[in-house]
């Protein structure tokens, strides 16, 4: 029997995305403030009236002047920055789908992406074009498709990206009038189209697009609110380090934040020291954490001499984190409980998380919390049998925010979700008596350091494309509440290639979150199962022995 969500069963309401958000094009909104530039609040920032407004004016432009098809995908490859929310939403009012890429990307990666989803308009932020046109050039993209995104809409630095052959700024699009375009109201099966690919390796493989619909995001944002505790007291205030193109991030500012009214600070860019001294002067009120940056409020020594008193709840999640980390970070906050989610792309954003005062419960060190209400969840061992409570097993999982399945790819979304709903996970969990959930292993090859994804199947193909290398196998070792990827590589014959080599060959083709910082390690032969499959665990087995012998 599957375990059951300990939360009463919940209405989740069947309508478009844009609909849950705003209510309506034209019912009234607030005019105070919901996104704030953390650098200069004063000159940017806008209202969830200016939300909405201009969300209306992108998918109108998008729409009339793109003169793309419902379904087709415009790729956002930014940092986060006030508009980011406007241009996700924009992209979904017109009935076209949004995809994400991480900010970092090379050109090689971002090309994989832009082939992968099919990617028919760029919205890059102006010191990605660069890498953006590199880019275009290797996968025949038309430049003309490629549009400069950033957060200075009254004043655009046209001379800086005029020398680029692009198609121009990407307030071109938009149209001049709100009031000239009103999205499509959904509900019934409507609410089943697809509205974001999201990236995520799944449980073997290359990055895949992870296709989320409206009825997921109402789904999974109608479940945290749910699970949440009614803020008393305070007014909330938010600052977002979490790349909104992530599902983390998407999940808690383009769609809770905003949905609640709660301010958000926006971060141009993340600096552990610069976020510290926006918490003191924002009187942050709530934190979405991923561990690094859990370790770095344990650690760090500008920690001390910042006010974090305003500070009333922590949430952790996209990586393990350990007690005695959070134990170490709780110590330097007022009475704060760090809470921890679990989730993944492929369930929208969370499935599990912990709300031990919503359900009366007395919070327990290392749990990810309870299911998620709609949700279900069940334990599998290696035959595919069902496991009981407090045995370690691979997690399933079933409810309305599970995806659609991975893009244009039918084997891996069969390999992953069942006929009968259940989306395999990969991770490896157990249940204790009171039904509170802790992960304990992953049993798929991804590999997450700060809470990014990094695909080993990836590098591993990087590495084979080095004329020096005849193989390679990529793992990843556990390193203070990170993990960091490491390369057992097998030379060709008579070459003398070094791990200097091979680490600047790596730094020109992948982001620096997905260089092999957890060594390089050369071996005469990667080990395989007689298909020709690689071994992780006989590798992971030797890392654990090799990084404690050193
Ligand atoms: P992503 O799709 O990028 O959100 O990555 C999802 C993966 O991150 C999960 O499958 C887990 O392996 C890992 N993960 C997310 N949250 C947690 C958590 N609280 N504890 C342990 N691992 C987590």
């Amino acid at each position: 029997m599957p375990f059951e969500s300990p939360f009463p069963k919940i209405d989740i309401p069947e309508v478009d995305v844009l609909t849950w958000l705003f209510g309506s094009p034209d019912a009234p909104l607030s005019h105070d403030p919901i996104y704030l530039d953390s650098v200069n609040p004063e000159d940017k920032h806008i209202s969830l009236h200016e939300f909405r407004s201009w969300a209306r004016r992108v998918s109108g432009g998008i729409k009339t002047k793109l003169q793309l098809k419902p379904q087709d995908k415009l790729l956002v490859f930014s940092s986060n920055n006030i508009y980011f929310p406007v241009l996700l939403m924009g992209i979904v009012g017109s009935e076209c789908v949004f995809t994400g890429a991480n900010p970092t990307f090379t050109a090689r990666e971002l090309a994989y992406q832009i082939n992968d989803a099919h990617a028919k308009v760029l919205f890059v932020a102006p010191d990605a074009v660069p890498t953006a046109l590199e880019a275009a050039k290797t996968t025949g993209f038309d430049t003309r498709k490629i549009f400069v995104f950033d957060d200075n809409v009254k004043n655009p630095n046209r001379a800086a990206w005029a020398k680029y052959p692009i198609g121009g700024y990407w307030t071109d699009i938009a149209l001049e009038r709100d009031e000239d375009f009103r999205w499509r109201r959904l509900g019934g099966k409507d609410v089943h189209t697809t509205v974001a690919i999201n990236y995520s390796s799944g449980t073997t493989g290359m990055p895949k697009g992870v296709e989320i619909t409206h009825w997921n995001f109402v789904a999974n944002a109608t479940q945290s609110l749910a699970m949440d505790d009614p803020v008393v007291g305070y007014e909330p205030v938010n600052l977002s380090a979490i790349p909104m193109y992530h599902a983390y991030g998407m999940a808690a500012f383009v769609m809770l934040a905003p949905k609640q009214g709660v301010k958000v600070y926006v971060m141009p860019k993340f600096d552990f020291v610069e976020y510290l001294k926006c918490i003191e002067k924002y009187k942050v009120t709530s934190i979405a954490a991923v561990p690094p940056i859990v370790v770095a409020f344990a650690k760090h020594p500008a920690v001390d001499k910042t006010d974090l008193s305003s500070v009333r709840s922590i949430g952790c999640g996209a990586a393990p984190l350990s007690a005695e980390t959070a134990i170490a970070a709780e110590a330097k906050f007022n009475n704060v409980r760090i809470l921890q989610g679990y989730g993944l792309s492929e369930v929208t954003c969370a499935v599990i998380a912990q709300r031990e005062n919503k359900l009366n419960i007395n919070p327990k060190r290392g749990t990810v919390g309870h299911i998620a209400p709609n949700c279900q969840a069940k334990l599998v061992d290696g035959e595919g049998k069902e496991l009981g409570r407090n045995v370690p097993g691979e997690l399933w999982v079933r409810g309305p925010n599970v995806m659609k399945g991975y893009y244009n790819k039918p084997e891996a979304t069969a390999d992953t979700i069942t006929p009968d709903g259940w989306l395999k996970t990969g991770d490896v969990a157990y249940v204790d008596d009171e039904g509170l959930w802790y992960i304990v292993d992953r049993k798929k090859e991804l590999i997450k350091t700060s809470g990014y994804q990094v695909a080993p199947a990836e590098l591993e193909a990087v590495l084979l494309e080095h004329p020096d290398v005849a193989d390679a196998g990529v793992i990843g070792i556990k390193w203070a509440d990170n993990e960091r990827p490491r390369a057992y590589i097998v030379r060709n014959a008579g070459s003398k290639v070094t791990s200097e080599d091979i680490k600047k060959y790596m730094s020109k083709v992948c982001s620096s979150y997905k260089q092999l910082t957890g060594g390089i390690v050369w071996v005469d032969e990667i080990p395989k199962n007689p298909s020709g499959k690689i071994l992780r665990k006989v590798l992971r087995e030797r890392a654990a022995k090799e990084v404690k012998d050193t």
